[in-house]
């Protein structure tokens, strides 16, 4: 699997990517994640990406050059699938993670400033994902929200596909509690049964509390 990020700020991704689970899995080669400069395929002498608004009003907008110089010149001939970061977008769940993770190749678009020239989205972009209902400055945080929920569902990226199967989200439901030691901390106790060393009690226990917790924080997810 194969994710490259088109951004303004590749080092804000690169710190981030090279951390951690990502950064492991990307040095034992599970996944390909590389991070370009848009600004290198500006075309012009003063590597200008950006220029006021048609029609007035606040802030720059990204050009479409030189987002499609970079992405034709990373990627002519090939056809990866690219996603436009985007407050506008459907907003991302684990099943979209589960989706792009078996996909080859996918190009996450990073916008800035007050966002991207709608031609350029028009001509290249195969989906918008949002990572809520809220606007950030730009798309670096939501391009590195998909590159590790994406990342974690690749095999080996986890010790164990069960690390991410009984997770919150992957069924519907929200995990059950989790514990470790001491067996009791400030007067409260883990749960007794599991300490018993009885695994189905523990499988039946854990269901009904995943169960539980879903109806409490969120019964949105039971309907
Ligand atoms: N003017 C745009 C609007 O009102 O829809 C918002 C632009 S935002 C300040 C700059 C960039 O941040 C966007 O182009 C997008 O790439 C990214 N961005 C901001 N919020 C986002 C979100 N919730 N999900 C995904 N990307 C987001």
């Amino acid at each position: 699997m194969k994710i490259d990020i088109m951004t303004l700020f590749p080092e804000m991704c690169e710190a981030v990517l090279s951390e951690s689970i990502i950064g492991r899995a990307r040095k034992a080669g599970l996944v390909t994640v590389n991070c370009h400069n848009i600004r290198d395929f500006a075309g012009n002498k003063h590597n200008r990406v950006d220029d006021a608004p048609y029609g007035g009003g606040m802030g720059m907008v990204m050009q479409a050059e030189p987002i499609y110089n970079c992405f034709k010149s990373l990627f002519d001939g090939e056809k990866p699938h690219l996603v436009y970061m985007s407050p506008k977008g459907k907003t991302f769940k684990q099943s979209d993670a589960v989706r792009l993770s078996k996909m080859q190749h996918i190009v996450l678009l990073c916008g800035h400033y007050e966002g991207v020239d709608e031609r350029v989205l028009d001509e290249i972009v195969d989906e918008e994902i949002s990572v809520g209902d809220y606007v950030l400055t730009g798309g670096e945080l939501p391009a590195l929200t998909v590159t590790d929920a994406v990342c974690r569902m690749i095999k080996g990226v986890l010790s164990d596909d069960i690390c991410f199967t009984e997770e919150s989200h992957f069924d519907g439901l929200l995990e059950y509690p989790q514990y470790t030691r001491p067996e009791i901390w400030h007067d409260r106790e883990v749960p007794k049964v599991l300490l018993s060393g009885n695994h189905a009690e523990i499988a039946k226990w854990r269901k009904q509390m995943s169960i539980e917790v879903t109806r409490q924080k969120r019964p949105d997810l039971l309907k």
